[in-house]
């Protein structure tokens, strides 16, 4: 008997029907014999319809009443599953974010969790029944307020009571199979991994891939949390994620323990390029450019500086940074323009950012010049290079990303022989 967290997103729980499917495969792993712990996100759309909703009422909602407003989506999937549950003839009980012990920073909107008491969850295990916990939200001591962990955050409330609970396992269930060697809605041919290292995860989530959040799989390498990521829709068994010095459960066969030089290619569209033209060619221009973008509140992913025109003195440096955050960016470097003495801006938002990830490129050479071969043989022009120790990326035209996605994929011999099945197809 194991104790089992399991994460159901808001595409698992979109209405009636799902909820009661859901329960079902709740009621599954119970009789199965183990614990069960269930997060839940909010039913479908209801995040975003509540956002709306508030940004109908007020231009800048104030952030204290935001938290209570989305959080009682969670409230609403989370009962009404305990209902589901229950109408099977098993007990459940439900539980907010801080009646289950989720302590948080104060940070209304990206609260982070600092501590979890699950003093009433223990008890409700204790006495046979199936715990049911609204995801995505917590309780800030000293405010003594509600918080949410910023979208997406059930998959960090999963993680979190699986660590504090020394859960077995932690399923998170979304309309995949798990996580593929690239975004099948990109490359039809797709794989599903078995099984991928955490720091191969964190890097293809950073980079595009949307199946889990970059914040549960931290927490989950950080405490020793073995995340399995799987779909509601099929019986497929998923895909585990292994932090170090973790093993699979038993009777889960991985793909054999030769693991391979690259994992997957993960895709991105939503980045934008900031290019400043003209730059002085001094000390500490850099560094007054960037210290301009990071006040505006931009998150910088790529620089590139070029060496400059030897008869000019000037220089060329282009970042990438999330669209969203272009335009405030361009605003905050056009006011300083003069102070920092460069000569024009230019804004690009067709770029596509396509990255290669796998550990096996620590050991072997070659890695990038099949990726620099493959986008060439196809005329494919890069814009940009950047790399990690496990991870190659480059910018290219937003126009020829898949194209690109289609072609490395390949080029690396991660091509399955038959084409991905999609189920509802968002990854939550
Ligand atoms: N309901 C929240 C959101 O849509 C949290 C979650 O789904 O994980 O972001
Ligand atoms: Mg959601």
């Amino acid at each position: 008997m194991a104790l089992i967290v399991q994460k159901y997103g808001g595409s698992s729980v979109a209405d009636a029907e799902s909820i009661k499917r859901v329960a079902k495969r709740i009621v599954d792993a119970r009789r199965a014999g183990h614990d069960v712990v269930v997060a839940v996100s909010a039913m479908g759309d209801t995040t975003d319809e509540l956002l709306d909703l508030a940004g109908q009422v007020a231009p800048i909602p104030a952030p204290r009443e935001l938290d209570m407003l989305l959080s009682s989506g969670e409230r609403i999937s989370m009962a009404l599953l305990a209902m589901a549950i229950h109408s099977m003839g098993f007990e459940a009980r439900s539980f907010t974010g801080s009646q289950a012990g989720m302590i948080t920073d104060a940070t209304h909107g990206a609260a982070r969790i600092v501590d979890v008491t699950p003093v009433r969850l223990r008890e409700a295990l204790d006495e046979g029944a199936i715990v049911i916990v609204a995801g995505f939200q917590g309780f800030n001591r000293d405010t003594r307020d509600i918080t949410t962990l910023g979208r997406g955050g059930s998959d960090t409330t999963a993680v979190a009571l699986a660590a504090a609970l020394n859960a077995d396992v932690c399923e998170i269930y979304s309309d995949v199979d798990g996580i593929f060697t690239a975004d099948p809605r990109v490359v039809p041919n797709a794989r599903k991994l078995d099984v991928v290292s955490a720091e191969e995860m964190l890097e293809l989530a950073a980079n595009g891939a949307k199946v889990l959040y970059i914040r549960a799989v931290e927490y989950a390498r950080r405490h020793g949390v073995l995340i399995n990521a799987r779909s509601t829709f099929s019986s497929s068994a998923g895909t585990f994620v292994l932090g170090e010095g973790m093993s699979l459960p038993e009777g889960v066969e991985g793909e054999g323990m030769e693991e391979p030089i690259v994992a997957g290619v993960a895709t991105d569209l939503s980045q934008a390029k900031i290019t400043v033209i003209g730059v002085p060619d001094v000390p500490g221009k850099a560094a007054e450019i960037f210290k301009i973008v990071a006040k505006s509140g931009a998150n910088v992913d790529m620089i590139v500086q070029n060496v400059s025109a030897a008869n000019t003195g000037r220089t060329d440096i282009s970042f990438t940074l999330p669209k969203s955050d272009a335009a405030q960016a361009l605003k905050a470097l056009a006011a300083d323009q003069q102070d920092v003495g460069f000569a024009s801006l230019v804004h690009d938002d067709q770029i596509g950012k396509l990255s290669v990830v796998g550990a096996g490129m620590r050991t072997h050479s070659g890695v990038s010049a099949t990726l620099f071969e493959a986008l060439s043989i196809s005329g494919i022009n890069i814009e940009m290079i950047s790399t990690s120790e496990i991870r190659i990326s480059v910018v290219v035209r937003g126009d020829d990303l898949a194209a690109a996605a289609r072609l490395v994929h390949t080029a690396y011999g991660l091509d399955g022989d038959v084409e991905a099945v999609v189920h509802a197809g968002t990854g939550r």
